[in-house]
């Protein structure tokens, strides 16, 4: 009893609940848009795309690029990956969590439909990539 409690519950943290969003025009190109409410806490979408090596990924820029280890980087600018469209913010409704090598969006905060989701891309992205060029997020605007 004790043992499939825990079960179902470490499935729901890291299973997406199959929320209806959409991709739509946003502030920095395109965002990914929520299309119903979505509660805090619940795991959203996972992050997809293909497996890098560190190797590899030292010729490679952009910021599809998810780094999940110290070895492997997922390559997210796959069309099957509709993660790859949520933007950065420094003041996120979501935040990047999983179990090792996997990447999974979740709610930080209770979600309206309409809103668009974010999550921080960290102080080394957003150094090197976002600053630059000066963020856009509602924070920073
Ligand atoms: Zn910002």
């Amino acid at each position: 009893m004790v043992c499939s409690l825990f079960m179902a519950k470490r499935k729901s943290k890291y299973t997406p609940g199959n929320f209806a969003l959409r991709v739509a025009r946003s502030g920095t190109g395109r965002g990914l848009f929520a299309k119903e409410s979505i509660p805090k806490g619940a795991c959203i979408i996972e992050y997809t795309g293909k497996p890098v090596s560190a190797a590899k990924q030292e010729h490679m820029s952009g910021r599809y690029l998810f780094e999940v280890s110290k070895k492997v980087t997922i390559d997210g600018n796959v069309p099957s990956n509709p993660a790859r469209y949520i933007n950065h913010s420094c003041k996120p409704n979501c935040e990047a969590d999983g179990p090792s090598g996997r990447v999974f969006i979740l709610a930080l905060r209770k979600i309206k439909a309409g809103e668009e989701l974010t999550y921080d891309y960290g102080e080394e992205y957003f150094d090197e990539h976002i600053k630059p060029k000066g963020c856009r997020c509602i924070k920073c605007k």
